[in-house]
């Protein structure tokens, strides 16, 4: 248990939502007693947004069962909650955050968790029915206007855009996904994720336009009726939702003193400043365990960085330990599950188990295991999950692997 330090009276987190969350729970358990002030741009308390393509947009969920905390543990966590503000300036020089309404919120402790916000399209602004996914209001949208014989347009097949689009179809909406390259996720992880995908997709009815780009969208009224694709064809729809990628939200940084590139830069225990840590999709750090610079979007990643940041903010820079996870991340679409664990290398090969409705990849070079690739099969990928974590080598995985 590390010994709260009177340095740090109050701490104050900006971003309330998933790695915020787990940074003032860290604190708690930790046995931190000062204050703690949790500033979120969203009214709601924190809430998980992973259901918000699947769950809550299939229906199954109400958008309640998505909450992360209610006021009950908020008081429990003595959490002083500033919601529906955002917060506009940082001084480091004078340890203050500028809030939107006005007031200024002094700090002794600083954790950063103010995420990403979704990328638009460019000629998008003021057409209604055209949509970004991050918030729980974006998926009440979707699900609104997404139900069966409505038209369904998902611009961008990475995986925010696949699920939706999985989501969508199971409510019997025709859907429709544009991509520029000519595989989804841009191919990144590789041939047998991507003919999986693509077979997946098109055996439950959805229509793929890979190596196409949105040259317009069309609107009567204001209210969006189609898209115009620059190869010609045009593509009527009630809905077009954009999932092209997300941007980390440091605007509110500007002039701060913080190093702003693709994120708030960080040191290797997450400090981007004296008593200032950053966690969760905003956080760009060096993780020692590849010696190279990253930023994360993924779920268990803002989980973790915000207990390592903020264990690390009560330790102190001098005590403070290198945040240096095996990345994870899953998808979920029609009840199958995409999964990945580590880093993707330009010069690795590839090794796979399995057929295009499940398998497991892993990839490497010489004795380095480099990541594992998992698609249908969590039991096989967990087990070579473990063996990446644990450092193995890529040939003793790879026989591993062989007689799953
Ligand atoms: C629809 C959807 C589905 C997903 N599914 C998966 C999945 O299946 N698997 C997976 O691994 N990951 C998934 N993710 C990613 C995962 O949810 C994110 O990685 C995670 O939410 C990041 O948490 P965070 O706390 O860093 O940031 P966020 O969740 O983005 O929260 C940041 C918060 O800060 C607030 N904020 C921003 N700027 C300010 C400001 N200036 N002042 C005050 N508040 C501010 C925002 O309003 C927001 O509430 C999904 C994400 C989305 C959107």
């Amino acid at each position: 248990m590390t010994h709260p330090d009177s340095r740090l009276n109050r701490i104050v987190v900006v971003g309330a939502s998933l790695a915020g969350l787990n940074a003032v729970r860290e604190l708690r358990r930790r046995g931190y007693p000062h204050e703690i002030v949790l500033i979120g741009a969203e009214r709601h308390l924190p809430y998980d947004r992973p259901p918000l393509s699947k769950q809550v947009l299939t229906g199954e969920w109400g958008a309640d069962r998505a909450a992360l905390l209610d006021e009950t543990e908020a008081d429990l966590l003595r959490i002083r909650r500033y919601l529906s503000v955002t917060a506009t300036g940082l001084d480091t020089d004078a340890r203050q955050v500028q809030l939107s309404d006005g007031r200024l919120v002094k700090y002794d402790g600083l954790v950063v968790a103010t995420g990403c916000h979704p990328v638009q399209l460019p000629f998008a602004a003021n057409i209604d029915g055209v949509v970004t996914l991050r918030t729980i209001e974006d998926s009440l949208d979707i699900y609104a206007r997404s139900g069966a014989g409505a038209k369904v347009a998902v611009v961008g097949a990475g995986f925010i855009g696949l699920e939706v689009a999985a989501s969508c179809r199971s409510r019997g909406a025709d859907v429709t996904v544009i991509d520029i390259a000519p595989v989804p996720l841009g191919g990144r992880f590789g041939p047998p994720l991507s003919d999986a995908l693509v077979t997946m997709h098109k055996e439950q009815g959805i229509d793929l336009r890979f190596g196409e780009t949105v040259g317009s969208i069309e609107a009567i009224d204001g209210l969006v009726s189609g898209l115009q694709l620059v190869s010609g064809l045009r593509l009527p729809a009630d809905l077009v939702v954009v999932g092209v990628g997300v941007r980390p939200a440091v605007n509110w940084l500007a002039g701060s003193g913080l190093t702003i590139c693709d994120g708030v830069v960080c040191d290797e225990a997450c400090f981007a400043a004296p008593d200032v840590v950053a966690a969760g999709d905003v956080a760009r750090w060096t993780n020692r365990r590849v010696g190279e610079s990253m930023r994360i979007e993924h779920w268990t990643n803002a989980a973790e960085q915000g207990r390592a940041a903020a264990a690390n903010l009560l330790a102190g820079r001098d005590a403070a330990r290198p945040y240096e996870p095996v990345p994870y991340f899953w998808s979920d679409q029609y009840r199958r599950r995409t999964q990945f664990a580590g880093f993707l290398r330009p010069d690795a090969d590839q090794v796979t188990a399995g057929g295009l409705d499940r398998f497991v990849t892993l990839t490497g070079c010489g004795e380095r295991f480099d990541a594992v690739i998992g698609f249908g099969w969590p039991a096989a990928f967990t087990r070579m999950r473990r063996m990446l974590v644990d450092r193995v080598a890529f040939p003793e995985a790879v026989k591993a692997l062989r007689t799953s």
